[in-house]
């Protein structure tokens, strides 16, 4: 890998800083990046589709409207990537599956149109877990996508693509999905903050669904100030996402306090118990103590109900996926075999040809779940559990303003560590799927680095909030990070050049 240009080294708020004082010019920034791209993807395997020709025309645009006086949005000039499943119009969008290798978007998420709208080039489309199914990354059909701290490491998942980018410096920061902590988890094996919003808060127009009501659309970005600017632009009520909600607020201007003083953070004891990395463990325990020093009171609560979240979780999330799945059948969308017999064996042949292995286990899995003399046993009573979660976090946050825990019980692992058995892989995601069973929002902000054999790997702290609380958390993240910047001046990049990546 060559070395890439240090303005991708810049936070997004240096950049428009630049941008204000004439410095920089969004082309400048774009080339940058679009170099940047060059340099380490065919490493990194980050981004599945470049959009250099159209990124260079938008960043073009937007100094023009700069020179020209025009009113410009905050992030105007700034560029952002994409997981590959939300859509923009006339591009490929795959999902990171074989099924719609070659599906071309006819119409661009809201997000996207928000995002054209206030002026944001866009790079591409990043690598992801087929459907968003996983947590490594390892089931892109497109190839595996690595972690640039330690490329024989995984990013984490599903976007994996989204979280590397950011950290290697291929994009300021990009949008992602976070179903059961697809946004978090990869941010904290990164090095990277990642942002689930509250359920409602981002609109799922042109985003494919995996399990509906679940899904959040959020940000990955270098901090969490970054992050914010990034949910003003796309945060809101839309009218083509029913599930969207207008109550929810949009304003994501921080007010970053200096102290912490008056701020009560809650630490679940369940989440601090067996399965914890030690590293995890002391890191997040560190982060705890960072936070009394700076005045917040830092006090113990439990959420009883935790050891069942994963279940529900796998439960409802695969019921949910095997009916959405189901629009894949080789006759609307996607992949289609070239010899069937008659109409069932099309669907047959497509879906098994289409699908890979971990899909194919969640449609099962989820079509079980559903069938008829087994719902009551497992939707229902996973359905049931959602509510005691609703019910005990919201109690936990009544006495609280966030909730520290893990990201995940672990740092990035080694590459082929974990395929071969899916159920430590779903262990995974045992502190990230409350917030998304309950609908609240979180965050994971890197809070410390361990050493494995000579490598350094950053290790992420969530902070959970009551629902429409999330600028709040954001507040609380970025005056931790003011103090705390554990990757500042500590770049990936930097590492694989010791450890003499080829050119
Ligand atoms: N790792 C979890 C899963 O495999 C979460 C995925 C997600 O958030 N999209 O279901």
């Amino acid at each position: 890998m060559r070395p890439y240009p240090e303005l991708c080294r810049l936070t997004v708020i240096e950049l428009t800083a630049m941008l204000k004082r004439g410095e920089t010019t969004s082309a400048e920034i774009t080339q940058a990046y679009l170099a940047s791209i060059a340099a380490q993807n065919g490493t990194l395997n980050a981004y599945l589709d470049v959009f250099a020709g159209p990124a260079l025309a938008q960043a073009a645009q937007s100094d023009e409207r700069r020179l020209a006086g025009q009113p410009l949005s905050p992030l105007d000039g700034i560029p952002v990537a994409l997981k590959d499943l939300i859509l923009v119009e006339g591009h490929r969008c795959t999902c990171g599956s074989r099924m719609l290798a070659d599906f071309v978007a006819p119409y661009s998420a809201t997000v996207v149109e928000k995002l054209r709208a206030a002026g944001l080039p866009i790079l591409g489309k990043l690598n992801m877990d087929e459907f968003a199914m996983g947590s490594s990354n390892e089931n892109s059909a497109f190839g595996v996508c690595r972690n640039p701290w330690d490329t024989t490491r995984v990013p984490g998942g599903s976007s994996g693509g989204a979280a590397a980018a950011v950290a290697a410096g291929m994009a300021p920061f990009a949008l992602g999905s976070d179903t059961g902590g697809s946004i978090r988890q990869p941010a904290s094996f990164c090095g990277v903050v990642g942002v689930k919003p509250a359920y409602g808060t981002v609109s799922r127009y042109g985003l494919v669904a995996f399990a509906s009501s679940l899904d959040q659309i959020g940000p990955l970005a270098k901090t969490a100030e970054d992050a914010a600017l990034l949910m003003g632009v796309v945060a809101g009520r839309d009218p083509r996402d029913a599930t969207s909600d207008g109550t929810l607020s949009t304003d994501f201007s921080l007010a970053v306090p200096e102290t912490l003083e008056g701020i009560t953070v809650g630490m679940p004891r369940e989440c601090f118990g067996e399965g914890l990395a030690m590293p995890v463990y002391h890191a997040v325990q560190a982060a705890a103590g960072q936070l009394r020093a700076m005045g917040a009171r830092v006090v113990e609560t439990s959420i009883p109900s935790l050891p069942y979240a994963l279940s529900a979780y796998y439960v409802l999330s695969s019921a949910e996926a095997s009916s959405n799945l189901a629009r894949f059948d080789g006759v609307r969308y996607g992949y289609r075999v070239r010899e069937y017999a008659d109409l069932d064996e099309l669907y047959r042949k497509s879906r098994e040809e289409g699908f890979g292995l971990e899909v194919k286990r969640r449609i099962m899995l989820g079509t079980f779940a559903l069938s008829s003399g087994y719902q009551d046993q497992y939707y229902l009573k996973a359905q049931q559990a959602r509510e005691l979660l609703r019910h005990e976090f919201g109690q936990a946050l009544a006495g609280c303003d966030a909730l520290l825990t893990p990201v995940a019980p672990t740092f990035a692992y080694k590459l082929g560590e974990k395929t071969d058995d899916p159920m430590e892989m779903y262990m995974g995601d045992l502190y990230t799927v409350p917030a998304n069973l309950t609908g609240l929002p979180a965050v994971s902000v890197p809070c410390g680095h361990t050493e494995e054999g000579g490598v350094t790997l950053p290790v992420g702290m969530s902070l959970t909030g009551a629902r429409d609380g999330l600028a709040r958390l954001l507040s609380i993240a970025a005056a931790y990070e003011r103090r705390n910047r554990p990757n500042a001046g500590l770049h990936p990049y930097e590492h694989l050049r010791k450890g003499g990546e080829g050119a």
